[in-house]
């Protein structure tokens, strides 16, 4: 079943907001197995709206549509609908008497404009909208089927999630669905994965793999296509396995599991403690592994020591260091890693200092980082370049900080 997705509003167009319904709307319905090969966003233009609804028309069979169902004359989504679909309409006195309701609620007189909310096309299945006053429609037009939904993405979820999914699994009975995962790959590039699983690229029909970099890693995509979730399941897995074989050291989360709930998860296993000691990525890192509920569990603190008056009076790193070697030093992040190990008694401590750009300092190049970790056993460091933007350097730092203790935890445990 092809769909086609009709996002409305001038505000969409001039780029005020973020086309978010069309997100949700289409990883839901790809997920149901609905191929979402269209989308238009269009301005609340009468001739304009019209002419994109013939094109839909034309190429899908479902055709979904977001926005322009609210009281005002700029919202003429139902109109254009019944105008093309030569649909008559009608006051339905159920729908008027809950606007009412709605309104009577909140200690207001309705005002005359809501009553356009209640005029429903003839033969239309009415979606009730729990989240605001402005209903969906499920109406029938030349063998296509249309669905209109209001703008506001509260009132789309709501929809959808307590009727829209229900009635097109029904009415669409035997479509099969697509299931997806995610394997988060980091000490590998895009283009080396790619080559070690070159044959499984050229030869994917079902399931079909995707390889793309994003923030420092690299991420493979497996999705499935069954008739129903555990074939899908199993595709994916088998198809996983082989993926596991070649690249099981690079392979780190699946899904939603990003380095730091590694990084938690190893250290809460293995019953030990971490603190950092972080320069030029600002705390970050520590902010990334206390996203993660539980994280005081093993997470002691971290002391932001962006200067080197800090770095000495906080941390110890010695000044003869900071003069000799400079603050970014493989010498001074393995002085501050022992440092706040020290500091705050915890198993293990993990520094950062570096130049996060645009500007240089010390005379070392933009981007260059050292990244330490310190155990009760010893200390290592590695020394890195970003090349980024300071923003998305500062990301991917925090993220290779916590890579590393990853490292260093697992080499010196087991899981
Ligand atoms: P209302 O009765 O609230 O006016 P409506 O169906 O007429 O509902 P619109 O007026 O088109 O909807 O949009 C209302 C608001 O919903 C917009 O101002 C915007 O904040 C949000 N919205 C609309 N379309 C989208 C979209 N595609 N993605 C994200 N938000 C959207």
């Amino acid at each position: 079943m092809i769909v086609e997705i009709i996002s409305t509003g001038t505000e969409l167009l001039l780029g005020e907001i973020l086309n978010t319904n069309f997100q949700y709307l289409s990883q839901n319905l790809n997920k149901l197995g609905f191929d979402i090969l269209y989308e238009t966003t269009v301005g609340d233009n009468e001739k304009r709206m019209e002419e994109v609804l013939h094109d839909a028309m034309a190429r899908a069979d479902i055709i979904i549509t977001t926005g322009g169902l609210g009281p005002t004359r700029g919202d003429i989504t139902k109109e254009i609908v019944m105008k093309v679909c030569k649909k008559d309409s009608y006051l339905n006195p159920e729908i008027w008497r809950k606007i009412e309701a709605y309104f009577a609620k909140m200690g207001i007189a309705v005002p005359p404009n809501n009553k356009k909310q209640a005029i429903v096309p003839k033969d239309a299945e009415i979606l009730e909208n729990e989240a605001g006053t402005a209903l969906g429609i499920w109406l029938e037009c030349n063998g296509k089927t249309i669905i209109l939904l209001p703008g506001p993405p509260a009132e789309v979820k709501d929809i959808c999630k307590k009727r829209l999914w229900d009635m097109l699994q029904k009415k669409f009975a035997g479509q099969r669905i697509i299931l997806s995962r995610v394997l988060h790959l980091r000490g590998i590039g895009e283009s080396l994965t790619a080559e070690i699983i070159d044959d499984l690229i050229l030869h994917q029909t079902n399931p079909t793999l995707a390889i793309y970099a994003r923030c420092g890693e690299t991420i493979i995509r497996i999705t499935a296509k069954a008739e129903d979730s555990k074939i899908a399941c199993n595709m994916i897995k088998n198809m996983q396995e082989k993926l596991t074989e070649r690249l099981e050291k690079y392979i780190y989360g699946v899904d939603d599991e990003s380095i730091a709930d590694v990084l938690g998860r190893l250290l809460l296993h293995n019953n030990a403690t971490i603190a950092f000691a972080e320069s030029c990525s600002g705390g970050l890192a520590s902010s990334l592994l206390t996203d993660i509920p539980g994280s005081s569990e093993y997470f002691l603190g971290s002391v932001v020591t962006y200067t080197n008056m800090a770095k000495n009076k906080l941390l110890k790193v010695q000044q003869a260091t900071l003069d000799k070697f400079g603050a970014v030093s493989r010498e001074t992040a393995c002085e501050m890693a022992v440092g706040v190990k020290n500091l705050l008694g915890s198993d293990y401590g993990v520094s950062v200092t570096g130049n996060a750009g645009p500007g240089a300092s010390e005379d070392k190049e933009v981007g260059l980082v050292y990244i330490a970790v310190a155990s009760k056993e010893a200390v290592c460091c590695q020394e890195h370049r970003f090349s980024s933007n300071r923003t998305e350097n500062k990301l991917r730092i925090a993220i290779t900080a916590l890579s590393l203790a990853v490292d260093e935890i697992k080499s010196k445990n087991t899981m």
